[in-house]
């Protein structure tokens, strides 16, 4: 794999512009943004964030954009993501390999990753011609009544480093077939993967002669804020920590704009006595593994019966003990770097606090240095015998550290999972039946995510995506998560010679 060969295909350059509204790059006066790669320490490339001046001509752009887009019919908007969806099958194989090395998550996980777009689109298209209002039947004579979804006008979408490129498609391939335009705002930790999508996109903005401000980019964390702050901003669909997710919320809230909020996870699995514990293993080791556990599916907790806890817990250390830990870029290795040595910071804290709590490890963590892990951001993927009440065990920490619990019956296991503050995904390991639909009943989890025989990490496009409680409640991705990115009117018509009032009032003259 030639990496620079890599990044010409997708127009990478040493510096790049980090501000464009669809085929235009701007010169921007922001903060100069270095992308490293956490694989092997190199600079990928250098970004120009946006300042004040160019955010405002982004925003401009937008609003023009809009007056034209809305009035796109919809399956003809759903074209144009079609044709977005066969430019990244184009290009899946160059920008899979750069989420790899920007991000740190294995090659086959960044070509997924790249898939989930494409798979974004092509259900974006169908719905291009699905958009559907109801009808409802008036009280009233000769009337009729029906609801309709208008678009809403500019979306703003937030991205996490975790997903440097899909949060934006699900989001982007949804917002515009419903008629809006689009201006992302990605991390700061993958700004190159940003602009390599925002070259594809331009490409079919081009190819249609589709006017400069339907698909924008803008970068550096000062425009968070910004956009915060922007009444031109109807929606904002946020994605990323909670702790930042609760001041996007509050500022938005504050002027009435709306959010979709998709933050941080605390994620269960509860390993039944009555589990195939072979399959549990093998889910539970790539949920918290995979992604160096920095997926906001990722298991963090294992809930496992008293009965099969001593058998369950070897079967799984003696996996750790094989999983080989290196260059995600060589598919023999299983687990990849966390994307920074802020997150070694994060991870070593939550150990000693770990330690501090009482808590015990069955696997010891640690950082690894030498001969390649130069980049520094390499660590041992650990487990922890904890309490769910452990201070610790109730927060997120984006790293490869397992916790795992005793339970004695199901009650008191649901109970367990559901005890966190975060409710993003969950699931149960059980060929009971009575378990597991009880796992899945008002009774049980209150995830926004539930799942019988398979691990919480991951999903599937089709499927609205998101969590409750501090998650944010938000959706996203397929089911009717599209009636978050429009506005909702309603309609009556008369089309009878009286006025009849609704409820029966009488006004008479
Ligand atoms: P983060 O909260 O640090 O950053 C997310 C984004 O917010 C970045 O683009 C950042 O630049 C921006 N930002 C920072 N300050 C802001 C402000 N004041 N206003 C507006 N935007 C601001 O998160 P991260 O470390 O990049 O990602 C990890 C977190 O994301 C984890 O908590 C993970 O669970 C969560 N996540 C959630 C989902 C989900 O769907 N629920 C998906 C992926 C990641």
């Amino acid at each position: 794999m030639h990496l620079k060969d890599i990044l010409t295909r997708l127009g990478i350059e040493a510096n790049n512009s980090g501000t464009s509204t669809g085929t235009k790059w701007l010169p921007a006066q922001g903060s100069v943004v270095t992308s490293y790669s956490p694989v092997n320490g190199a600079v990928i490339g250098t970004v120009q964030t946006t300042d004040e001046h160019a955010y405002e001509a982004v925003m401009q752009q937008a609003q023009q954009a809009f007056l034209q887009w809305r009035n796109v019919p919809a399956p003809k908007r759903g074209d144009i993501v079609r044709q977005f969806g066969d430019a990244l099958r184009e290009y899946k194989a160059d920008l899979g390999a750069l989420v790899s090395y920007e991000m740190g998550k294995s090659l086959q996980e960044g070509l997924g990753e790249v898939q989930e777009m494409i798979d974004i689109c092509d259900f974006a298209v169908g719905l291009s011609r699905q958009l559907y209002g109801l009808t409802m039947h008036s009280e009233r004579p000769n009337h009729r009544m029906y609801e309709q979804w208008h678009p809403m006008g500019i979306v703003s979408i937030i991205s996490a480093f975790n997903f440097p490129v899909a949060v934006w498609a699900w989001n982007t391939a949804l917002a515009l077939v419903c008629g809006n335009v689009c201006v992302w705002k990605p991390s700061s930790k993958t700004p190159l993967c940003a602009v390599a999508c925002q070259h594809i996109m331009a490409k079919v903005l081009k190819a249609n002669d589709l006017p400069e401000g339907i698909s924008s980019l803008i970068t550096g964390n000062p425009c968070g804020n910004l956009m915060n702050q922007d009444k031109r901003i109807p929606l904002i669909s946020f994605t990323g920590s909670t702790r930042v997710g609760r001041l996007v919320a509050a500022a938005v809230a504050g002027r009435f704009g709306k959010t979709i909020l998709e933050l941080g996870g605390n994620n269960a699995i509860i390993i039944s006595k009555d589990a195939d514990l072979e399959m549990s293993v093998i889910g539970a080791l790539f949920g918290a593994v995979g992604t160096a556990g920095q997926r906001c599916t990722s298991t963090r907790r294992l809930i496992i019966h008293k009965d099969v806890y001593n058998d369950f817990t070897a079967r799984l250390v003696k996996a750790y003990g094989q999983l080989k830990i290196g260059d995600p870029l060589d598919e023999n290795n299983h687990v990849g770097p966390v994307i920074d040595k802020d997150a070694v910071a994060t991870y070593l804290s939550c150990i000693e606090k770990i330690k501090q709590q009482s808590g015990r490890f069955l696997v010891e963590g640690g950082v690894l240095n030498g001969l390649g892990f130069e980049s520094g951001c390499y660590v041992k993927p650990c487990i922890a015998e904890v309490e769910n009440h452990y201070e610790i065990v109730q927060e997120e920490t984006f790293a490869p550290i397992l916790y795992v619990m005793k339970y004695s019956d199901i009650e008191e296991a649901i109970n367990m999972q559901n005890n966190v503050p975060q409710g993003l995904s969950s699931a149960i390991m059980t060929l009971n039946l009575r378990e597991a639909e009880q796992f899945l009943s008002a009774n049980g989890s209150d995830c926004g995510i539930a799942n019988v025989n398979i691990g919480t990490s991951g999903a599937e496009i089709g499927g609205a995506f998101g969590g409750e409680k501090e998650t944010g409640g938000g959706r996203e991705s397929g089911s009717d998560a599209w009636k978050g990115y429009m506005r909702r009117q309603t309609n009556t018509i008369n089309y009878s010679n009286t006025l009849p009032l609704a409820q029966g009032i009488k006004f008479d003259l």
